[in-house]
């Protein structure tokens, strides 16, 4: 790829910060984040809405958000997400020049759009119908959109995704079991995330959502960014 491609490829970007991995299978692990802005779907309980309902960040040139992810040169896992991180037209070649700098991409993807990038990690969070806003112009336009199962099985046949589920109601549970079996998930790649943004509110869910994830043989997934800095950016 020219420098020139790198330097004409834009991404409308929210934050590009340092911290550990909140979520999933890589909970923990130190990661550079790069947040951008836009996403195609509008959730009713959305925890980033500085990326969806109401889009904030500035453009930047592909270049310039690389340079910044390289500066931290200690951080080998990078995390691309959103919003809707495949939205970005840049994003094929940032995830590009990660790749070619030998870093670990996760991309956190509500698995509605197909791109073929290097990944290591295809981190897929579908919608439940829980998700659908009361809101007469998003709640159909959302509903309709949030789930393709024929995108999600494209990335799980890769081998290199996690399904991480997010649930804040019991009656969701036989939806996940259907979505789960739809797309073929191996039940060990399968996590169960309590809908939640306090402590208190994860503990809550937790106490039913955990022996729920052991009956399935599913990953219970904490929120480590919320119990460490509570509901921020820039975490
Ligand atoms: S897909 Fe993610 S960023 Fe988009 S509205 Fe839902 S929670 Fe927010």
């Amino acid at each position: 790829m020219s420098a020139l491609r790198l330097v004409e490829d834009r991404l409308f970007v929210s934050e590009v910060f340092a911290s550990v991995q909140g979520e999933g299978m890589l909970t923990g692990v130190p990661s550079v984040f790069v947040r951008t802005s836009a996403c195609n779907l509008r959730c009713r309980w959305c925890d980033t809405p500085e990326t969806s309902w109401s889009p904030e960040g500035v453009v930047r040139t592909v270049a310039d958000v690389l340079a910044e992810v390289l500066a931290h040169d200690t951080i080998r896992h990078v995390v691309l997400t959103g919003g809707e991180p495949l939205l970005g037209k840049g994003m094929p070649a940032l995830a590009r020049a990660l790749h070619a700098e030998g870093r670990h991409l996760t991309v956190e993807t509500a698995g509605t759009l197909v791109r073929d990038l290097p990944v290591d990690l295809w981190s897929l969070s579908p919608k439940l119908s829980g998700s659908v806003p009361d809101d007469p112009r998003w709640g159909p336009r959302h509903d309709r959109m949030r789930l393709r199962p024929d995108v999600l099985r494209h990335y799980v046949a890769t081998g290199r995704y996690q399904l991480k589920l997010v649930v804040g109601h019991p009656n969701e549970l036989p939806e996940v079991d259907a979505l789960v079996a739809e797309v073929g998930a191996a039940p060990e790649r399968v996590l169960l995330m309590p809908e939640g943004l306090t402590a208190g509110r994860l503990d809550e869910v937790a106490e039913w959502l955990v022996p729920a994830a052991m009956a399935r043989g599913a990953r219970f997934c904490d929120r480590l960014h919320i119990r460490l800095f509570g509901h921020t950016r820039g975490t």
